[in-house]
């Protein structure tokens, strides 16, 4: 018996109100292609009930607390979501097909963001600032009104509590949309935010298609901000929606993270740290480090390496916790099989698979972790996000070199360099164009402490740390005049 079958058909959250929809869509288990579950397909209507809902909120009881009780409300969600830590990591595994681990990691992630806004809700203060003489003026920080969130599913626990728990700290109210593939973790979150005792309306979640209820959620004239997380080419919908109605909007985008190794760095280490990067969560990671730029000196003994650890790894379904489980889908199996066609053809070959010799199940949606040697910096394997688990292995001269390619993709979410030289490390660091660079490890073990965010296509804005808070906010200006 699966968790999901004490409540098989789900309803979306409006207004503090469990509501079912004519239709619904169906949740397939990546492990084995069955249904799961089912799950509300909500559309402009369900939005539309939503954001009034979120509204009225905010004219009621959420707008009326004080940040001190918003900070308590997130504190106490954020001890249910570590009560209830091992349904909801067991509901992500299934979900998403993620080994157990890693979804008991992510719902202690989720907790820990909850925790961590809660403890900030009440510390985000203005400023006042000099000015002429007979003049008092000061600054506060005031929520949007209804904010739009959109999240992808490889991350689904992770991405809702980074965007959901800053939005509710500032004193918005939250319009969800979770991933078709994988809404359960959100809508037990919004069950424990009942529990918690967030009043109706603050927090709404409505499932559905991405075309039908997040476009409608992203166009809706009664949102004040977007935060979506999810594709470049969706981001590019979203920032043209929030256009029309002249509201800001958060991207957290795509990437083609350069890891970039020199010839003096702890090699063991960069390697352990590098393959685990590109093969968690099946390399479906947006800051994966999927491109491993390798100074000539050691570009062989390192991508021999490198082979013998992706031959190593173990493949198999999430609820075996093995290293990796299968992709979200059969149109992402599709898709990354797609790019390893590529090799073979034109100088990029293969030099090692993992998981080879085992019989993976034809139902789920298995691919093998695959590492590409002899890639050009231009050639579509190290230009486009395979969202797979697939590394693509690229030779440079020297540290001009890498620099130059390491910047030379549409991208700049993530990069890490590894080297003892802390003076070329440095010059790495600033030279190449991201949202963050990690020496010597790769994600700093995803603090939730760390300002998140991309530069070119992976988006703008950022999340995470205290800086996600004032993207969620307003600044208000207030000048007082006294006289002298
Ligand atoms: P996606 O863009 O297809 O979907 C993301 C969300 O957008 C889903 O909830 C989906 O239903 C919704 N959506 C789809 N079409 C929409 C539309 N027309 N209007 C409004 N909403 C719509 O992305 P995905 O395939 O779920 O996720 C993979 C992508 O997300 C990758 O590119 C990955 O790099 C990126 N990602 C980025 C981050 C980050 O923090 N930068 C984190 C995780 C994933």
């Amino acid at each position: 018996m699966t968790i999901h079958q004490t409540f098989t058909t789900h309803q979306n959250f409006i207004g503090g109100e469990w509501r079912g929809t004519a239709e619904s869509l169906a949740v397939l288990n990546p492990s084995d292609g069955q249904e799961m579950a089912r799950i509300a397909r909500g559309g402009a209507a369900e939005i539309d009930a939503a954001v009034a809902a979120g509204q009225a909120a905010l004219d009621g009881a959420w707008g009326r607390l004080d940040a001190v009780s918003r900070g308590r409300l997130l504190l106490r969600l954020a001890d249910l979501i570590r009560r209830d830590a091992e349904t909801l990591a067991r509901m992500e595994s299934e979900d998403v097909g993620k080994p157990l681990t890693l979804a008991r990691n992510d719902a202690q992630v989720c907790a820990r963001y909850f925790e961590y806004y809660g403890g900030a809700a009440d510390k985000v203060h203005g400023d006042t600032i000099p000015f002429q003489d007979g003049f008092t003026v000061m600054t506060v920080w005031e929520p949007h009104g209804v904010v739009g969130v959109i999240v992808p599913w490889n991350y689904p626990l992770q991405m809702t509590g980074r965007s959901v728990a800053p939005a509710l700290a500032m004193g918005n109210a939250v319009v969800l949309k979770p991933a078709e593939d994988t809404s359960l973790t959100a809508l037990h979150l919004a069950r424990l935010a009942q529990e918690a005792g967030f009043p109706p309306g603050s927090l709404n979640v409505v499932t559905g298609l991405g075309e039908e209820a997040g476009a409608a959620l992203a166009a809706h004239a009664g949102i004040a901000h977007v935060s979506f997380t999810g594709s470049p080419e969706v981001g590019t919908l979203i920032q043209a929606a929030a256009a029309r109605n002249t509201i800001p909007v958060t991207l957290e985008l795509g990437g083609k993270s350069p890891q970039v190794v020199f010839a003096d760095a702890d090699l063991d280490d960069a390697a352990a740290t590098i393959v685990r990067g590109i093969t968690q969560n099946a390399g479906q990671t947006c800051s994966a480090g999927s491109r491993v730029l390798v100074e000539a000196p050691v570009y062989d003994s390192f991508t021999a390496d490198l082979a013998r650890r992706f031959e190593a790894l173990k493949v198999g379904a999430g609820s075996q916790d093995l290293d990796l489980g299968p992709v979200v889908n059969a149109q992402q199996k599709r898709r990354i099989e797609g790019y390893l066609a590529l090799a073979g053809r034109d100088g990029p070959r293969i030099l090692a698979q993992g998981a080879l010799g085992t019989n993976l199940p034809e139902a789920g949606y298995y691919v093998r972790p695959t590492l590409i040697g002899d890639v050009g910096p231009d050639h579509r394997l190290a230009q486009e996000e395979i969202f797979g688990p697939v590394l693509v292995a690229i030779r440079v001269r020297d540290e001009a070199e890498a620099l130059r390619i390491a910047n030379n993709t549409q991208y700049g979410l993530v990069a890490g360099v590894w080297t003892r030289d802390i003076g070329k490390a440095m010059r790495l660091a600033r030279g190449i164009r991201s949202g963050q660079v990690f020496i010597n490890n790769y994600g700093a073990g995803g603090g939730v402490e760390l300002p998140f965010g991309g530069v070119k296509r992976s988006g703008h804005g950022r999340e995470k740390g205290f800086e996600a808070l004032y993207g969620f906010g307003a600044l208000k200006t207030i000048a007082i005049k006294h006289g002298a």
